[in-house]
């Protein structure tokens, strides 16, 4: 079995941590799996690394603010290589440009074009485990380029998919996908599984679990995506196609601090669904500044002060 493992930055943040990936590539790997580990940047080095070029400059060039991100899971794949081979296991790391991995569409943001990984082959015939450093490509220039925040999850994804790999596991530091994120509600129940489109909808609104073009990569070529926690191992929530009737009516909520939105996404969400939480909302004291209907999704937008309280009140509102 070929299995594609994701680390994410939290799950990587130290030593401890970086041991305790490489134990969870080893265990796979003692069952005789071939295996691709992705990698993000430690901890919180690409929000380090940002601020060091904003310390220089206001607006640094995308093509050098690219070749310093794509530096942080540079490092985090060499790390975890020499851990694994501390540990006895033969492991070889990559960039996502020996992985094979080319982009187009600028800088910041690129999209995925094409996948070559006949080096990760080769490196798993000769027994390695392969570690790809996760975010990065190299764009029709022969520039570094990255895929956007989170786009780990992307690479990953896109591996999965290139490789045909038979599982495509993400560990990140929460037990799995909820009905919103479990650090902010205290009460989010937890979901075995959810449908791409719902997953989607949700990334795309803000939920960072994952990266939202992993999610349409995964739908694009029927990956399921495992998403697990690296610290407890526990249950795991899976995303894939899922029977209209195993769609429960509501799937989750979540906040963009960004545009100051909450949306709620789920099969039977429409603009009814809207009338209903502005009227609660309003009885609960919120003025909802706005608010739109698509398929599947209602977002309210509220003052930045009322977001984290307006997530708190839909999500009692609908899950109880
Ligand atoms: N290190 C990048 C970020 O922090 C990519 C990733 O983690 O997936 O956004
Ligand atoms: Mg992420």
């Amino acid at each position: 079995m070929l299995i594609i493992q994701k680390f994410g930055g939290s799950s990587l943040a130290s030593l401890e941590k970086l041991r305790r990936a490489a134990e969870l590539c080893l265990d796979a790997r003692r069952e005789g799996h071939d295996i691709v580990a992705v990698v993000s940047a430690m901890g919180d080095t690409t929000d380090d690394l940002l601020e060091l070029a904003h310390r220089i400059s206001p607006s640094p060039p995308p093509r050098e603010l690219d070749a310093l991100l794509s530096t942080g899971e540079q490092q985090s794949a060499a790390l975890l290589a020499i851990m694994l081979e501390s540990l006895g296991q033969s492991a070889r790391s990559f960039t996502g440009w020996q992985a094979g991995l080319f982009t187009c569409g600028g800088h910041g943001d690129a999209r995925i074009a094409l996948m070559l990984p006949a080096r990760l082959r080769s490196a798993l015939n000769a027994g390695h485990i392969a570690v790809v450093s996760g975010f990065q490509g190299l764009d029709g220039a022969g520039d570094i380029s990255t895929l956007g925040r989170g786009g780990s999850d992307t690479t990953a994804v896109a591996l999965a998919a290139a490789m045909e790999a038979d599982r495509c596991m993400i560990y990140t530091d929460v037990d799995g996908i909820c009905t919103a994120d479990p650090r902010l509600v205290e009460n989010a129940d937890f979901l075995p599984a959810i449908d791409y489109t719902d997953m989607l909808r949700l990334a795309r609104a803000g939920s960072q679990v994952l990266h939202s073009r992993s999610v349409e990569l995964a739908m694009e070529y029927g990956v399921e995506i495992r998403l697990l926690s690296s610290l407890t191992g526990a249950g795991g929530s899976v995303v894939k196609a899922l029977p209209e009737e195993e769609r429960p009516a509501f799937a989750g909520v979540t906040r963009n601090i960004h545009d100051s939105t909450v949306t709620l996404v789920g099969r039977a969400v429409d603009a009814g669904t809207l009338s209903a939480l502005v009227l609660m909302l309003a009885k609960e004291g919120v003025m909802v500044l706005g608010g739109s209907v698509e398929e599947g999704a209602v977002s309210v937008k509220v003052a930045p002060e009322q977001l984290l309280p307006t997530l708190l009140l839909i999500h009692a509102h609908i899950f109880g």
